[in-house]
């Protein structure tokens, strides 16, 4: 090997051609880091660069418009070099995307650090981000791409999943049969919807404007069908309602004309909702009136114009959702901020329709948020077994089961095999050391990874999402994600990351997330029923700070010591 660098045996290997740029995978049993708890941070670093997995891999692009797992190719290599080295009793800290020090801590202390994109709040906008980052000096990290933690399109399809089942749940006794659900949107996002209903049992309608959208979710096998005739389109998601067929369909059209065309013919959908992604109207969202190419090019051609136009697109598209709102539909606004782009046309009440938070907060309330595990060797089998042991321990949760079901069904591992599901405080921590044990009695190939998206109960602070209206007005309080990220460090998780800017952009949010390696070991049992607990308890707890009945009730029953619930009055507000 002589002078060569740590880096050459993922090289020589096949794992990384520094030529090509490429990544892939690390699967197998053989170590190359000092133990499992570094050599799992690697193999999640690799994953999520895998081009199965990333959306931009040359550009070391995971997801999430730039969201990144490292600065730059030579950031990445220093980050891999340091792994290969290090020892298991130090601690390596990433500064948004940059390998800066390996310091000796203990054993039982994360191996990893991160913080990606922080900015003193002053400074904390898109604009003077993008001037540190052209200087070199930071990275947008997302929410799992700068963590490690992105697993691909089941996080959003599981998302949504979670979201369309806590209406259903809150509003049609559990299921979406004979439902009709009227939304917008094939994105790499919104493309998961017409599944999500399904596997609830309903019947989606999109209106998607662009063809080769509509054709690649048909491909993919998140889309049954099309057309481009409204009418035609309409009468049979109403007959698959009536039959009470799960069904989705796709419209080739613009959403506000689609949604004005159902207010017109009296049809009254039980949810409406959309994922055009408005938040960035210039470059998401696509004015009426005009053909899908023209847009284009009058975006190239003329911004100012082609933004006038989506304004006044998003305003006729609002004050069709405002009238299904009026005559008793379930509309929500999906984290896209049209309410916003509305209001700022014109449309004074367009925040009478709620944020999604409505139906997903009592999720959060009681600590049920999204956990996600990854078979660290590559073993598809061992997650198929995780599947059924997920159900024996949880099976009386029906939607669980159906979600686990309908996954190990739909859904194509990409890169590590992995699977999503939410789960509640005390269940995490249960299937977590379960898992543990699986791995050390040999029930399992190899270790396994677990973590979670940073949109979880006490991890984020972002008021036009997940914090938006809490009862007692601490939208945009910032405390919650750092006490997170901190308790997990003390408690042993194997990487702690911190972020900001996720989900809604620079300036609006910080969120915390972490990686736990279970290598089978006993002190594993230990760092996971401790940290699978502090972490979804900090979410009750903030809930219940918040002055959240479920919350307050859950801490005394599992007997959760939090001052905060004796403390002033909770429900005055
Ligand atoms: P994307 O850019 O990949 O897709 C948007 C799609 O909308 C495109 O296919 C586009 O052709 C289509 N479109 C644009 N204008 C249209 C119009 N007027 N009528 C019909 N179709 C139109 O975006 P994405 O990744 O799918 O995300 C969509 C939006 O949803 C984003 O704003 C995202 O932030 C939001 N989102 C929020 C959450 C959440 O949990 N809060 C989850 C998923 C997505």
């Amino acid at each position: 090997m002589g002078d060569a660098r740590p880096i050459q045996r993922l090289i020589d290997e096949g794992y990384y051609d520094p030529e090509t740029r490429s990544v892939r995978v690390i699967r197998g049993h053989e170590l190359h880091a000092v133990n499992w708890q570094v050599e799992g941070a690697l193999r999640m670093l690799f994953h999520v660069l895998d081009p199965a997995v990333a959306k931009d891999p040359k550009n070391l692009v995971v997801y999430g418009g730039s969201g990144k797992a490292a600065r730059n190719w030579e950031c990445f290599e220093a980050i891999v070099d340091t792994l290969l080295t290090m020892g298991g009793d130090e601690t390596l800290l990433v500064q948004s995307g940059k390998p800066v020090v390996v310091f000796k801590t203990h054993t039982h202390s994360p191996r990893v650090l991160m913080s990606n994109a922080m900015l003193v709040p002053k400074w904390a906008d898109w604009e003077y981000f993008r001037k540190l980052e052209a200087k070199g000096l930071t990275m947008f990290g997302q929410m799992t791409a700068g963590s490690w933690a992105y697993i691909g399109t089941q996080g959003i399809l599981q998302g949504t999943y979670e979201e369309f089942g806590a209406i259903a749940e809150q509003r049609f006794a559990g299921s979406l049969e004979h439902r009709l659900v009227l939304t917008a949107g094939l994105g790499e996002m919104g493309g998961a919807q017409p599944l999500a209903v399904k596997m609830h049992g309903g019947v989606a309608l999109v209106a998607e404007v662009n063809r080769e959208q509509i054709k690649r979710k048909i491909e993919q096998g998140y889309l049954d069908t099309w057309s481009d005739d409204f009418g035609k389109a309409l009468s049979i998601a109403l007959s698959a309602k009536d039959r009470g067929e799960a069904l989705s369909i796709g419209v080739l059209g613009n959403a506000a004309d689609l949604y004005t065309f159902v207010l017109k013919e009296g049809i009254v959908p039980d949810i409406v909702t959309d994922q055009t992604a408005a938040h960035d109207p210039l470059n998401g969202y696509v004015p009426s009136g005009i053909s899908f190419e023209d847009a284009t090019r009058l975006r190239r051609e003329d911004p100012d114009a082609y933004m006038r136009r989506a304004m006044s697109t998003i305003r006729v598209h609002v004050e069709a959702m405002l009238g299904f709102l009026d005559k008793g539909s379930v509309v929500f606004d999906y984290g896209n901020n049209i309410r916003k782009l509305a209001y700022d046309a014109g449309v004074s009440d367009a925040f009478r329709i709620p944020g999604q938070m409505v139906f997903m907060r009592p999720l959060f309330e009681v600590g049920r948020g999204p956990f996600r595990w990854a078979s660290l060797v590559g073993e598809e089998g061992d997650i198929r077994r995780l599947d059924e042991e997920v159900i024996t321990l949880f099976g009386e949760n029906e939607k669980l089961t159906r979600w686990i079901r309908n996954a190990s069904k739909h859904v194509r591992f990409q890169g590590l095999p992995a699977r999503v599901c939410w789960l509640g405080y005390g269940e995490r921590a249960l299937f977590g050391v379960r898992i543990n044990q699986m791995v050390r009695k040999g029930e399992l190939s190899g270790p396994v990874w677990v973590g979670r998206d940073h949109l979880d109960g006490g991890s984020v602070a972002s008021p036009y999402r997940e914090t938006e209206g809490m009862k007692d007005g601490s939208d945009a309080v910032g405390d919650w994600p750092v006490l997170n990220a901190l308790i997990n460090a003390v408690s042993g998780a194997t990487w702690v990351a911190f972020h900001h800017g996720g989900g809604v952009g620079i300036g609006y949010s910080i969120h915390a997330g972490f990686g736990l390696v279970l290598d089978g070991s006993p002190e594993m049992d230990l760092r996971a029923e401790r940290v699978l607990t502090v972490d979804p308890g900090l979410g009750v707890v903030r809930h219940a700070d918040a002055g959240y009945e479920s919350s307050l009730r859950l801490i005394e029953e599992k007997g959760i010591k939090a001052p905060t619930a004796r403390i002033g009055s909770k429900i005055q507000h």
